[in-house]
């Protein structure tokens, strides 16, 4: 086989949205049936287009593929699955003849139909997007399936491209992929690699033909150790899928990228094997110990980090990659993952203050940074001078600009002490909470936000642009409270919020009230399927300007003598979901905003708000892959949320919120919060989550929820019966709450008024038979 040489700067992969969300808008308006396939195909080509030529305008190579072929309607784990024939049975019939799957019978497969469940939906790596994961027994039939890859190679091929086509490598396709329901209790994807390989192998001869020289093949799942599967089986796999690509007959030269953390003892089996190309992520991973391996191999060198938006440092990136390229066959400049974690191109960004701007680089301007890289690797050092002075002296005003450190703040996170993350005693508390706040068993409530109308949508914009004065808008929003505070009444709800109407989004409303923080207009990511999130940039010192949601939770509490529980972001998920500085450790920026909650939970505790609710759903999102590096990760992230939590009397209840059921999982850092109540997603596992708690001791306050929010449908009164049933089988009387599994914001009212109506009214059943039993 001849190689074509690997081009010397290239990405892994680009936003696939579309810098305005133009994907999202022609999918969606698909799905509802205004437009019609071929029009949503037309706007998914037009938006390919535009990225190879921008890519190329940006400097990548329009003809040495350096310009992945990466976009994807929904998934590229389903993608991927589709591919290779791996359709659920339940979706058999959107599959045609030649294993073809069209953009409705894919959409069916990712959404899910009536009875039919989509496939599970879990988190990529540490980042936040979502991929479906694949379903996998001993009976799924591999074939070459869908073609899609090969066709967009050439449609680029037509354009004059030659672009590089990525898909999900044979490993980590089968290490992210669970078991068929039906499959034996001892089966394992992975059992079935033998079977996939031909596939494999297929695919690339068919991509090879349709003009790709180069393919790239993802295989994260190589980085991490908190697969079912022990390293040896997957060090094994490893070996055998490429010594089986490798040698497959008509395939294009390969790449093999495993960004998000460190081959560590993956790197020598998997360039042992011979493919052309590796990709490393020096980001997140380190130099590898013994380079040597490398001598025969192209190293790819992910030196601009793929997963922040800051500019970095050019002159660190640029040794990096000639250090790394010092024992390789050749060296090439990359991001240290896909662009897909980024927004587009920061230059839109009017908005943002100009010296902040000046330090950030979204997926265009990281583009760029390769290519000078890798001019600068080529061409040496003082061929790009300019642009790593240029980057250096941004570096240098961002770490002296007022804001980044202001000293009282970090006066006093210094000063904290072991007794600011202690309340004391847990029966203490419980004793002065029952006094204080007089609930009876198996108290009722919710988690905080409830159905977000377009009225209350229309009234934000509104504000935002500046149509609706402060006044109006207060009015609107009160309005709406003193609506959800009656409903709850009404119900019978025993703890009672104020349904947060005010906030857009959990952490930005957060964001937008704390300095330190900025937001952006146009910084789309996407999240999952055709879901982005507009993350916000976390660049300063955080402190809190001026108490935030007070006047809300007082003014609902005016409404009701019932308690009223205020309803706060925690910090871990505050970083989690914001682009977060990246110049100090996570656990030092982690205080800072502990801090300024501790601030605000006293605030509420002063205006009277007796329970106050800090939800932290992104708790088990930011645990480390390696499992290594766990125990720092809960120890910050543990004490963080004590600190916000612990300036409270002991009287004062804290509830947390957790949006997964894998309690086992994260129990030390759960039991770790030392929340009085914490409320847990239950429904969609049947209280499973139940005999972990059990298992684990737990011994204070627990709301497994009892009805899943993620769907319209309204579980009936036996139904929830039922499930508290089963939840006192693992929790005692004392100690259980009563909850739904997640906030309401996006539900309709009508389902939600009947969903709780039948929650309290299965509460009082079970109430009933507790008393008769007892
Ligand atoms: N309090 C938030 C709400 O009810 C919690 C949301 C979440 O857990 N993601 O919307
Ligand atoms: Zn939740």
């Amino acid at each position: 086989m001849t190689t074509t040489p690997f081009p010397t700067a290239t990405i892994l992969g680009y936003p696939r949205i579309g810098p305005d969300r133009e994907l999202k808008k022609a999918l969606e308006a698909f799905w509802r049936g205004a437009i019609p396939a071929a029009d949503a195909e037309q706007a998914a080509q037009d938006l390919r287009r535009a990225n190879r030529a921008r890519l190329a305008s940006l400097g990548l190579g329009r003809d040495d593929s350096a310009i992945p072929e990466a976009s994807s309607y929904y998934d590229h784990v389903l993608d991927t699955a589709v591919a290779v024939g791996a359709v659920p049975a339940r979706f058999a019939d959107v599959v045609g003849p030649d294993g073809a799957v069209d953009l409705a019978g894919y959409s069916t497969i990712a959404r899910g139909r009536g009875e039919d469940a989509p496939l599970e939906m879990t988190k990529w790596f540490d980042s936040n997007y979502h991929y479906l994961v694949p379903e996998i027994g001993p009976d799924t039939v591999f074939r070459a399936a869908d073609r899609r890859r090969a066709a967009e190679v050439r449609e680029a091929v037509a354009d004059g491209f030659v672009t590089r086509p990525v898909l999900v490598g044979p490993v980590t396709f089968l290490l992210l992929a669970k078991p068929t329901d039906d499959a034996p209790e001892d089966f394992r994807p992975l059992d079935r690699l033998a079977d996939l390989l031909p596939v494999y192998a297929e695919l690339l001869a068919e991509l090879r033909a349709a003009g790709a020289e180069w393919v790239q093949l993802d295989e994260p799942a190589l980085v991490t150790d908190t697969h079912t599967v022990g390293r040896e089986a997957v060090l094994a796999a490893v070996t055998s899928a490429y010594d089986a690509l490798v040698a497959a007959p008509g395939r294009p030269a390969l790449l093999v990228a495993a960004p998000y953390g460190d081959l560590r003892d993956a790197l020598a089996p998997l360039v042992a094997t011979g493919i052309e190309a590796v990709g490393i992520d020096l980001v997140r991973g380190a130099q590898p110990e013994d380079p040597s391996v490398l001598a025969g191999t192209t190293v790819v060198a992910g030196v601009v980090d793929g997963h922040n938006i800051w500019r970095g440092d050019l002159s660190a990136a640029l040794s990096a990659a000639s250090e790394l390229g010092a024992h390789a066959a050749a060296v090439s400049v990359s991001p240290s993952t896909s662009l897909l974690h980024v927004p587009h191109d920061v230059s839109r960004e009017e908005h943002l203050d100009p010296e902040l701007r000046s330090w950030l680089a979204f997926a265009d301007q990281k583009v760029s940074q390769v290519v000078t890289l890798a001019r600068g690797l080529t061409e040496g050092q003082d061929a790009v001078r300019a642009e790593l002075d240029e980057a250096a002296e941004s570096l240098a005003r961002r770490a002296s600009t007022t804001g980044v450190r202001i000293p009282s703040i970090r006066e006093r996170v210094a000063a904290l002490t072991a007794d600011d993350a202690e309340r004391g005693d847990v029966d203490d508390r419980r004793t002065a909470q029952q006094e204080a706040l007089g609930l009876g068993l198996l108290p009722t409530t919710t988690i905080g936000s409830f159905p977000q109308t377009g009225d209350i949508r229309r009234s934000r914009a509104a504000h935002a642009r500046g149509d609706l004065s402060d006044a109006d808008y207060e009015d609107a929003m009160r309005a709406e409270i003193a609506r959800v505070v009656a409903l709850q009444e009404d119900l019978g709800l025993d703890v009672v919020v104020h349904g947060e109407p005010e906030r857009n989004d959990m952490v930005q409303y957060f964001a937008e009230n704390l300095d330190g923080f900025a937001v952006t207009q146009h910084g789309w990511v996407q999240s999952y399927g055709s879901r982005a999130t507009r993350p916000s940039i976390l660049w300063g010192d955080v402190s809190r300007p001026a108490p935030i949601t007070v006047s809300w939770s007082s003014y609902a509490a005016s409404l009701t003598p019932k308690p009223v529980k205020g309803m706060l972001t925690g910090p871990v998920t505050i970083l989690a979901w914001s682009f977060v500085r990246d110049d100090q450790p996570l656990g030092d920026t982690a205080l800072q905003v502990a801090l300024a909650l501790r601030d605000e939970i006293a605030d509420l505790e002063a205006a009277g708000i007796g329970i106050v609710q800090v939800d932290e759903p992104a708790l088990r999102e930011l645990l480390p892959l390696r499992s290594e590096d766990q125990p720092a990760y809960l120890d910050w992230s543990v004490r963080s949320f004590r600190v916000a939590t612990s300036g409270v009397d002991r009287a004062t209840q804290i509830h947390t919120h957790l949006c997964y059921s894998e309690f086992a999982e994260v129990i030390d850092a759960i039991d770790g919060l030392g929340a009085d109540v914490t409320s847990i997603e239950a429904a969609r596992s049947r209280m499973e989550v139940v005999d972990d708690v059990a298992a684990s001791g737990f011994s204070r306050g627990v709301g497994p929820g009892v009805y899943d929010i993620h769907s319209p449908r309204v579980p009936s009164v036996a139904e929830i019966t039922g499930l508290i049933e089963t939840a006192l089988d693992g929790v005692s009387t004392d100690l259980l709450w009563i909850n739904p599994d997640c906030g309401l914001k996006t539900r309709g009212y009508d389902e939600t008024v009947a969903a709780l109506r039948n929650m309290v009214e299965a509460a009082n059943t079970v109430r009933e038979r507790v008393r008769v039993r007892a």
